[in-house]
């Protein structure tokens, strides 16, 4: 299996550093060529999902990404690579990859308070280290969206098919599961 890490901006060697600690093979994804590499799954990483989006956008990777995501790659998306993923953001931002019908609200807790750390059960793996920085929540999910997770009753982890977003930094954390989770899929 072979993994790819979009590597525009924010905390993707740290995404590095949890696939080399599970032994599991990356390369990075920087400019459109990149793509014509073969891959089994993508990490959006945690950073600036503006930045991110603007990037994305800028460098034509925004269009091949979503069809790959739409046509069935697993991705999992942390923190602003789950605002990535979101159909829509609350205020009416500008949406990204927008391949999953969830409403994410940015920027969330206030903008210290969103950087705080605490356990609880994800999905059917128990619980597990969660990270926030600057962290955004799910404030609505579409149909066919599982939830994963939710601290003080907010959602905080979800799945919909082929697609993991989580709001915390799992790689911050060292928590295998969320990883495990999205390699399974890589294997069906
Ligand atoms: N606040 C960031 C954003 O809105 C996300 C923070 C993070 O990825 N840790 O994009």
């Amino acid at each position: 299996m072979k993994a790819a890490v979009l590597a525009l901006q924010g905390a993707f060697a740290e995404q590095e550093h949890m696939l080399d600690e599970m032994g599991v093979e990356y390369f990075e994804i920087r400019q459109e060529t990149d793509l014509q590499q073969e891959f089994d799954v993508l990490l959006l990483p945690g950073g600036e999902s503006t930045v991110m989006g603007k990037l994305l956008r800028e460098l034509n990777l925004l269009v091949p990404l979503k069809k790959k995501i739409e046509d069935g790659l697993p991705v999992l998306g942390t923190c602003a690579g789950l605002i990535l993923l979101a159909g829509e953001l609350s205020d009416g931002e500008a949406h990204h990859l927008a391949t999953m019908p969830v409403t994410v609200k940015r920027n969330a807790y206030g903008r210290q308070l969103g950087s705080f750390r605490t356990t609880a059960p994800f999905g059917d793996r128990g619980e597990i280290p969660m990270v926030f920085i600057r962290a955004p929540y799910i404030g609505r999910v579409g149909e066919g969206v599982e939830i994963l997770a939710e601290v003080d009753g907010r959602i905080v982890a979800v799945r919909y098919g082929n697609q993991i977003g989580v709001a915390f930094h799992p790689e911050l954390a060292g928590v295998r599961t969320v990883y495990e989770m999205l390699f399974e899929r890589a294997g069906e």
